[in-house]
């Protein structure tokens, strides 16, 4: 199963990756999370990479699509995958598509989180993470057992630089400008559905499960 998650960056998407991990055995791809890796190593890609995402701004194209290539060769993704958080721009979802040509594959389902951008900058100001593990927590939908602490470790948990409000809103603008067009662009394939994201963590993941199994 090849799964794309798409919607605005705080709406979810890493939650939900992360509860279809658990449902189909197939690991999360988060560009995100790659990126973030390659900062705390101090990587070459990563300390390029950092000044995009410090400033809200998306990484260029080419980097990503290398991280990708790079990453969609690994044995784990054999049995498939969660792509969450790429592609974003619509060279990226092109480059992609030559990707998936060359190594024989398809995606198998594309699920649209909807959310209103007020619900967005509600929820970025309450998230909080768990920097060496990427567990995320929200103050008021998805609190941690220990107020401020992860769950597994007792690690303080952060917030990150790129959920402060401007910041917030400049990442909401890029989506709506660039990344929101590739929900047009994927809609002829026929395999793309849309989930109201104003709901319940759970709720949301048995719609997407009952959506994957029935389309
Ligand atoms: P995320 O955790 O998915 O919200 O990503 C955090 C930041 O990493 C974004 O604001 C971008 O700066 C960068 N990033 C992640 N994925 C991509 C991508 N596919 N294309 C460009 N930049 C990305």
């Amino acid at each position: 199963m090849k799964i794309l998650l798409l919607g605005p960056p705080g709406g979810g998407k890493g939650t939900q990756s992360k509860l279809l991990v658990s449902k189909f055995n197939i690991p999360q791809i988060s560009t995100g999370d790659i990126l973030r890796e390659h900062v705390k190593e101090e990587t070459q890609l990563g300390i390029e990479a950092n000044q995009y995402m410090q400033n809200g701004e998306l990484v260029p194209d080419n980097l990503i699509l290398d991280m990708i290539k790079e990453r969609l060769l690994k044995n784990d993704c054999n049995k498939g995958y969660i792509l969450d958080g790429f592609p974003r721009t619509i060279p990226q979802a092109e480059g992609l598509d030559r990707i998936l040509e060359k190594l024989n594959q398809k995606l198998d389902k594309i699920v649209v989180l909807d959310v209103k951008d007020n619900d967005i900058i509600k929820r970025m100001s309450g998230r909080r993470m768990h920097m060496e593990s990427g567990r995320v927590y929200h103050i008021e939908f998805n609190p941690p057992k220990n107020e401020g602490l992860d769950d597994v470790t007792n690690d303080k948990l952060i917030i990150r630089k790129d959920d402060q409000p401007d910041t917030v809103k400049k990442r909401l603008s890029i989506y709506h400008k660039t990344t929101k067009p590739l929900i047009e662009y994927y809609d002829s394939k026929n395999i793309v559905f849309s989930i109201k994201g104003n709901k319940k963590i759970e709720d949301i993941h048995n719609e997407i499960i009952t959506k994957i199994q029935n389309v």
